[in-house]
């Protein structure tokens, strides 16, 4: 069955993100050895011991996050790219920040090869965000955040939209509205299972 098929089986009814799904070449964001498992929902090693998320994590994600043509994004784990090529599908302004130098480099070099074109991606901590492009409408963060970083709350703009994992072992689906300067409206959806949001002294 086709992978936008499955993942609209488990609940995801948003065609524009379906249709990413659809259009993205998942085996490409892979390394060739799991090439033949790349339109399976299922997460994947990629280099630096990291992973490329299951595609029903990424589209769900997506989904709850709603982004609209020439939003502000920021997203923290670029990781394989594969999401930020989804947002760049959606027609997103793209900030992504990944903590991993081989992975920064590599992925860099890979999506401009295959055509995306984020706004900026950066070699660095994602706790801290991007404050010299900030504010953002969307913030997305592709990785287990054992607390939520406050940096990342002050960098969204009012009436945007933070979609992050929270949790040690296993995460909970946490979206974050801003409703004015200082009020957060908190919405929890169910349980995933992401690599940890490194602090910068692990
Ligand atoms: N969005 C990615 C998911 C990769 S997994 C994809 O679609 O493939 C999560 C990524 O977050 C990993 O690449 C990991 O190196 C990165 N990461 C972990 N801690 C981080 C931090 N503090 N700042 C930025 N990136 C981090």
């Amino acid at each position: 069955m086709q992978l936008a098929k499955v993942v609209e089986n488990k609940g995801v009814k948003d065609e524009k993100v379906l249709d990413t799904i659809k259009k993205i070449p998942r085996h490409l964001f892979m390394d060739s050895s799991f090439e033949d498992h790349a339109y399976q929902d299922k997460a994947f090693p990629i280099a630096a011991d990291q992973t490329i998320s299951q595609p029903y994590t990424v589209a769900f994600q997506t989904e709850v996050l709603q982004v609209n043509k020439g939003d502000m994004v920021l997203e923290i784990g670029t990781g394989s790219g594969y999401q930020t090529a989804v947002l760049c599908e959606l027609g997103a302004r793209v900030y992504s920040i990944e903590r991993q130098q081989e992975l920064f480099k590599r992925t860099k070099l890979f999506l401009s090869k295959i055509g995306y074109r984020p706004r900026y991606l950066a070699f660095g901590d994602g706790y801290k965000g991007l404050p010299d492009y900030a504010p953002f409408d969307r913030i997305i963060v592709t990785a287990g955040a054992p607390f939520v970083p406050k940096p990342l709350l002050s960098q969204l703009k009012v009436g945007g939209r933070m979609v992050i994992p929270v949790g040690k072992d296993t995460q909970v689906m946490t979206l974050f509205e801003r409703k004015s300067e200082t009020e957060f409206e908190k919405t929890e959806f169910g349980n995933f299972r992401f690599v940890p949001l490194l602090e910068d002294r692990n």
